[in-house]
């Protein structure tokens, strides 16, 4: 049986970007996964919100997505557009690339880290013990490994096997969703009838057209024909506009639902595994690939064995709580979609809420992530915030702060007088660094923060500590964080 530290079940963003923080850290990790390559049956997810391009900016790669796609204000609630253009980050904007270009690359990255992907390959079952984990995979082989990761989609067969609850709702609404050519050009755009709302778009030519139109009924099974296509878009339209071909007929729901728990034992989930939503906000890709950076440096210090299990904990304590805010966004998105009346005049006091800027800065800091903060307990506004990438003197010549973590390592981050502390229990693991910054520190939403004279940084660029070098909670953060003090190294 081929033993690895870590077997990813799913291949899709959340378990590419999540071999990609494990075999940063030297972890050997391998992927499982169904489809026989990158290709996507559709387009899929629509873009990138700021905080997922930081978290590729604190990589390295952020610029091979940018040059991919288009760089625009893409953040809307329920469709009310949001502009983040004067908020406090390099990348003041989402990205429109579609998902179906977005895997090849983050599959290129994490080919260029050797990550084996076994393809055509599906986990059917596993077994867990107290020293690992059999894998069952499709064709009869198994592999063991230390920890199993199930990024295998919202059906996710790891989540129902680990016997771990998925609460939460039923779907309420039905889209279809297609890619089509036709003959006419139709009438592109939003139109709401009684039914709700219908979209048609194309954001290239030469691209085809996207049409998304609600239906009646929820209770379907399975993917319309064309035929049911046609006959949809007659009812909204009144024409099908000469509808030739669909390279893509799928439908979605508002269905809403959460994993009880991130963890059993040595499996994890991460991804649309753990939590389902409806994509009004474009939120499930952006989540699953930050789930995946909270989740691969502390999975990887356990496997390398400098932090205790317990270090898995934090977690599902830190990313249970995002996933269920995005859940929960969702359902407002959804209602004040309803076409009825009431709902239009809820969403045109909305619509009148969001044109202000402190709604504004809110509402768009939530739905692109700039604003998580994982509750580390208390102490200044930094701490559990994500690090702002300031620019750095350093004395190898300038730098800013997420060139410094595009090895995945922690950083304690000095400001202040250079020296003072004896990072040397540590120094295998947390790199020190003397800098000095010039100007202000300003957080999106709480705005401009107090300067700490030095600030520990975890690979996944939040803030694990902020004070003096002489705080007494310092080396405490160290070892909770990254491993009791080590005076070998
Ligand atoms: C219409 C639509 C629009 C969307 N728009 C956006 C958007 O704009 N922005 C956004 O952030 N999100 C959007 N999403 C959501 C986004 O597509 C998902 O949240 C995202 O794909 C989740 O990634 P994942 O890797 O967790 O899961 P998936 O993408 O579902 O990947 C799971 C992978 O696991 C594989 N797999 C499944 N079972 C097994 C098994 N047993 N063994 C091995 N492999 C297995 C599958 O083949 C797949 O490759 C949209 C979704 C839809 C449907």
């Amino acid at each position: 049986m081929t033993e690895h530290a870590v077997v990813i079940a799913g291949g899709g963003p959340t378990g590419l970007m999540l071999a990609g923080e494990l075999a940063l850290a030297g972890v050997d990790v391998v992927i499982v996964e169904r489809r026989a390559s990158q290709d996507l049956d559709g387009s899929r997810g629509g873009g990138l919100h700021s905080r997922t391009i930081e978290v590729l900016d604190q990589r390295g790669i952020a610029e091979r997505f940018l040059s991919a796609g288009q760089v625009m204000q893409v953040q809307g609630f329920a469709l009310i557009p949001l502009d983040i253009s004067d908020f406090p980050t390099r990348h003041n904007y989402g990205l429109a690339l579609w998902q179906s270009h977005f895997e090849p690359i983050l599959a290129d990255w994490v080919g260029e880290l050797g990550v084996p992907i076994l393809r055509s390959c599906e986990v059917v079952g596993f077994a867990q013990d107290d020293s690992g984990v059999d894998v069952e995979i499709s064709g009869g082989t198994s592999l063991r490994a230390e920890y199993l990761v199930g990024c295998d989609g919202g059906r996710s067969l790891i989540r129902k096997a680990a016997g771990i609850d998925f609460a939460g709702l039923d779907p309420s609404t039905s889209w279809m969703i297609a890619e089509v050519e036709m003959d006419e050009e139709p009438e592109f755009g939003f139109r709401r009838d009684s039914v709700g709302r219908h979209a048609l778009g194309r954001r290239q030519d030469g691209e085809p057209v996207r049409v998304v139109l609600t239906e009646r009924h929820v209770d379907h099974t399975g993917d319309p024909s064309m035929g049911e296509l046609r006959e949809a878009l007659v009812a909204v339209y009144g024409t099908d506009y000469g509808l030739r071909s669909a390279s893509w007929i799928s439908r979605f729901t508002d269905m809403t639902r959460q994993a009880a728990s991130y963890r059993h034992g040595r499996v994890l989930l991460a991804g649309d595994a753990a939590h389902v939503h409806p994509p009004h906000g474009g939120q499930g890709l952006n989540t699953g690939v930050q789930d995946a950076v909270n989740l691969g440096w502390k999975l990887a210090q356990v496997v390398i064995k400098t932090s205790p299990e317990s270090l898995l904990d934090t977690y599902h304590a830190e990313r249970h709580p995002v996933g269920a805010r995005v859940l929960h966004n969702t359902m407002a998105q959804v209602a004040l979609s309803s076409p009825d009346d009431r709902h239009q005049a809820l969403r045109d006091t909305m619509t009148e809420l969001l044109s202000m800027d402190e709604p504004r800065r809110r509402i768009a800091a939530m739905l692109s992530g700039l604003d998580i903060h994982y509750d580390l307990g208390e102490g200044p506004p930094l701490l559990g915030r994500r690090m702002p990438d300031l620019d750095l003197h350093t004395a190898d010549g300038p730098t800013r702060v997420f060139t410094l973590l595009h090895d995945a390592r922690p950083v304690l981050l000095n400001l202040g007088e250079p020296g003072g502390f004896d990072i040397s229990p540590w120094a295998n693991r947390v790199r020190f660094i003397d800098a000095k910054h010039a100007g202000g520190w300003e957080l999106p939403v709480l705005g401009e923060v107090a300067a700490p004279p030095a600030v520990l940084i975890r690979p996944d660029g939040h803030v694990a500590w902020a004070g003096d070098l002489t705080d007494p909670e310092l080396p405490q953060a160290l070892a909770t964080w990254f491993g009791a003090a080590n005076p070998a190294h």
